[in-house]
């Protein structure tokens, strides 16, 4: 689930009979260490002071994020996550409680259905963005796994009250312009408590208003997507199908399923700071890649750091072959399209500190502090690959054919000029040399 959102890859790891060992994994890439092997020994360090926390641990030039999940009666659990993610630590940490909790709550059964709903969930979520949509996908798959006829999502705006922003059963904008205060109402008092509220019957609730007239059943559950102390939303159903009151099940399916919404929407946040460094200047509007100004300025930092630690820096300058060709032939809105999707190729392929930057028009440069020339050559590699297995998706599109050469040095101890002079004349011979490659 989380691999699908975050688009990472996600292990289960586990302790037991004395070794941590690999319970399942999103994919096979990167590698965590094999059974036994003293590798683990670092692991193991890092991970008897998780309990319910979050820590980073490297293995082979590839950082991961651990989060604690010591099921209870169960084996030591440790959920490791591509990447550095401490940024988004109450999430993770929210996610490894409602895994256990969801653990010993349910009935094999159960646990089946709502890994299923879960899992169907996920799988889309990592396909969407922008706040709308993914409100929008969590309360269609909501609806699904507790059918209900009416349901509501409501997000906190800027300017500290609560709006919705998708629906279901009844058109948004009957409500896309109600503002609701936090404390009141359902949605607002599920918002300020952060705690789930469950109604049965809203007749027998002295406290809550008479339903309004639009409902047909007294019943209804409203839950907070929390992260940490944060409430990123508050997700409501009324009106089962069946006109039966909502059932307990019901409520920790909502709870469940507010997981995955929960980490999705954090992304979202985490995307829209990213889009308010773009007004610092810093990030071209086209691919969302660092520009060029704060590249030169984040490479002389990097250099001088790798000199103080004696690490190296890796630089790769990646150009889009024939690309005048590509503007001639389908168009330059399609050039366009074909920055963004290299610009999130490149961006999906190296690590979280690895700065990537749009150098100018389809020339690319990424920095990879602490890499040496081999890890540098697979990521190039790599890069070079996945560009040249893509297609866009849209019909018109679909035979246009994109590659990229690329240019790569590492540098222990060579000014930016020299770094970038090297690159650019190994991106030249990858060029001379029949493009579609990597140069060193
Ligand atoms: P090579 O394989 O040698 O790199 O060939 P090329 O055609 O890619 O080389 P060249 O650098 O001569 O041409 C780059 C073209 O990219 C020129 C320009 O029209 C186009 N271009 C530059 N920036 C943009 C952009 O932001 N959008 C679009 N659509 N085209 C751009
Ligand atoms: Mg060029
Ligand atoms: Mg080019």
């Amino acid at each position: 689930m989380i691999a699908a959102v975050l688009q990472v890859k996600v292990t289960f790891v586990g302790h037991a009979n004395g070794t941590w060992a690999v319970l399942a994994e999103s994919g096979e890439e990167p590698r965590l260490p094999g059974p036994g092997v003293q590798a683990w020994n670092g692991f193991s360090r890092v991970a008897a002071l998780l309990e319910d926390s979050v820590q980073t641990w490297t293995h082979e030039e590839t950082c991961w994020t651990l989060v604690g999940l010591n099921i209870r009666a169960g084996v030591p659990a440790v959920l490791a996550v591509e990447g550095d993610w401490m940024a988004s630590t109450a999430p993770l940490v929210q996610l490894g409680k409602d895994l256990r909790f969801a653990h010993r709550a349910l009935s094999r059964s159960s646990q089946a259905y709502l890994g299923e709903a879960t899992h169907r969930l996920t799988r889309t979520l990592g396909r969407v963005s922008g706040l709308g949509s993914v409100c929008s996908l969590v309360l269609r798959h909501v609806a699904r796994a507790v059918p209900s006829r009416i349901a509501a999502f409501a997000v906190p705006t800027d300017a500290d009250d609560l709006a919705i922003v998708a629906t279901h059963g009844y058109p948004l904008e009957l409500v896309e312009r109600v503002r609701i205060t936090p404390g009141r109402g359902v949605i607002g008092s599920v918002y300020s408590s952060r705690t789930p509220l469950w109604v049965p019957d809203v007749s027998q609730r002295p406290d809550l208003h008479a339903r309004r007239p639009r409902y047909r059943t007294n019943s209804f559950v409203a839950v907070p997507v929390t992260a940490g102390a944060d409430v990123l939303g508050v997700v409501c159903v009324t009106d089962r199908l069946d006109n039966l009151a909502f059932t307990k099940e019901d409520l920790l399916t909502l709870r469940t399923l507010a997981a995955p919404a929960s980490l999705a929407l954090d992304r979202e946040r985490a995307k829209r700071r990213a889009e308010a460094f773009a007004q610092a200047a810093v990030i071209d509007p086209v691919s969302g890649l660092f520009n060029r100004r704060y590249f030169h300025e984040r490479l002389e930092d990097e250099l001088h750091r790798a000199q103080r630690h004696k690490t190296p820096v890796a630089l790769m300058m990646i150009d889009i072959d024939d690309f005048k060709a590509v503007n001639d032939q389908f168009g330059h809105l399609a050039g366009d399209e074909v920055i963004r999707s290299v610009s999130d190729i490149l961006r999906r392929s190296v690590r979280r500190f690895d700065l990537c930057a749009r150098f100018g028009g389809e020339e690319f440069s990424i920095v990879m502090p602490g890499s040496g020339p081999e890890h540098a050559a697979v990521v190039a590699e790599r890069i070079r690959q996945r560009i040249e297995e893509f297609r866009l998706e849209e019909p018109a599109l679909v035979h246009l054919r994109v590659t990229v050469s690329i240019g790569l040095s590492v540098s222990y101890e060579l000014s930016p000029r020299e770094l970038i002079g090297r690159a650019d004349r190994a991106l030249y011979s990858a060029k001379r040399g029949g493009k579609n490659r990597v140069v060193a």
